[in-house]
């Protein structure tokens, strides 16, 4: 029976935002790295808005891009629109942003990834981690395989033990139809690590032929641009617009009204949210001085009429979703093709990590992304970068070194 080696010097957990740029700079640096991840369909998936960049974002992904991550280069394939924020303001503070094509995004990294040597990827989902003497020794999976290895950089995203919320309705899953991943929190719990809930949400999605786009302000793109990686030049492209609108007195009536029923005041989520994007109830109960909050609509790529309302992530009853879109002019007839929710998840306490991202207890474990509390795709990328770079130096390179993985202070 054929039987592929199973050894590896950098195993990478989860094909998001985190694990892809881990598991492409472990390889780059010379590591025999495995990613694991639950759907080949997945990888890259943007969880909420068909973006990259914006304010406090855009620079890390210009930070990872000089790192030689791909986030930035993947963008500029994916570009549907370009925007440069703050420029109203001096250029230490402006803040790249670009809308993609959500599909060609996920589909640009994995060609990204399964043409870099070193790497192989797989479609399984990791469910224990084993040590030994305190060291990282193997990963175990669904389907019962152990792989050995020196370096587990684990990049779970929203998935551990995830809850979808929809108001009262609750599911299983990581994102709304992707699976949870339900048995590894078990083993780092095992591992003596301390974990806890959050949760975070976004807005429904509507089908852009049942909006009524003359109510709102368009938003074209830059045009010259400047491309999200530093290593592309502008080329010509298919841009793509996005419109800006707000909600109105009667947005805040519904909300008023149906504040009870929203899955965050109904009792049924007890978490707390990292501090980005809040939904729309809890704008209207924390800023109620505040009755008009923008929106903007973007579109979700270039062969879709699915569009994403920016500011209106919610986790109200569906016929709530409807009441509040009505409430918003030139939406009066928006359909819903996919409702806005919530998703609870398991994460660990970042404290008992190292700045290399490496976890002080277990040798050789690293954790990067939306596992250690952080809440967008840059930061996510950024994280996985550097625990992807200090897991590599714990696989491939000399015990001397290996100590600089551990506390780069030294
Ligand atoms: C509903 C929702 C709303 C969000 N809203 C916002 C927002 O408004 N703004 C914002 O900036 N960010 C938002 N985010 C967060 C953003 O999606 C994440 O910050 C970012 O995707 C985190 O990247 P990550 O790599 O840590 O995890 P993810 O992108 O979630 O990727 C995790 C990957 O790991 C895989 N995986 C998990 N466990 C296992 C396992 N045991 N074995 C194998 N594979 C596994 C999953 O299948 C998935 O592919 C939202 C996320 C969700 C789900």
């Amino acid at each position: 029976m054929f039987d592929f080696d199973k050894t590896f010097d950098v195993i990478v957990i989860g094909g998001g935002h985190a694990g892809c740029e881990a598991a492409l700079i472990a390889a780059k640096r010379g590591a025999k790295t495995l990613l694991i991840t639950q759907s080949l369909d997945t990888i890259a998936q943007m969880s909420c808005n068909p973006s990259i960049g914006g304010i406090a974002k855009g620079q890390i992904v210009r930070e990872i891009d000089a790192l030689g991550g791909a986030m930035g280069k993947i963008t500029d394939i994916a570009a549907v629109h370009y925007h440069m924020l703050n420029t109203g303001k001096g250029e230490a503070v402006w803040s790249p942003r670009v809308q993609c094509d959500k599909k060609i995004y996920q589909f640009a990294y994995k060609h990204f990834l399964e043409n870099q040597k070193n790497l192989h990827i797989l479609q399984d989902e990791a469910t224990q981690i084993l040590t030994k003497n305190g060291a990282v020794d193997a990963v175990v999976t669904l389907r019962q395989t152990k792989y050995k290895t020196k370096a587990v950089v684990l990049c779970s995203g929203t998935f551990l033990k995830g809850t979808i919320h929809v108001g009262k309705l609750m599911l299983g899953g990581g994102r709304y139809n992707d699976n949870a991943a339900n048995f590894l929190s078990t083993s780092l719990k095992d591992l003596g690590l301390k974990m806890g809930r959050l949760k975070t949400g976004t807005p429904m999605r509507i089908n852009g032929k049942t909006v009524d786009f003359s109510k709102f302000t368009p938003q074209p793109s830059d045009n010259p641009y400047t491309p999200m990686s530093v290593f592309n030049l502008p080329v010509k492209k298919d841009f793509l617009q996005c419109y800006i609108g707000r909600t109105t007195d009667k947005t805040a009536e519904v909300l008023a009204e149906h504040a009870k029923e929203s899955a965050l005041y109904s009792g049924n989520i007890n978490s707390i949210g990292p501090r980005y994007c809040p939904s729309i109830e809890d704008k209207a109960v924390k800023f109620p001085q505040n009755r008009h909050h923008p929106l903007f609509l973007e579109p979700e790529g270039l062969h879709t009429e699915e569009y994403y309302i920016q500011g209106f992530s919610t986790s109200m009853p569906e016929y709530v979703q409807y009441l509040l879109l009505r409430s918003v002019e030139g939406l009066e007839n928006a359909q819903i093709v996919r409702p806005g929710y919530a998703v609870e998840y398991d994460y660990v306490d970042p404290t008992c990590l190292y700045p290399s991202l490496e976890v002080k207890t277990v040798s050789g474990l690293f954790f990067a992304g939306q596992i250690n509390g952080t809440t967008g795709y840059e930061e996510a990328g950024g994280q996985g970068l550097i625990a992807g770079l200090n897991a590599a130096l714990k696989g491939v390179l000399m015990p001397a070194t290996r100590s600089l993985a551990r506390n780069p202070s030294s």
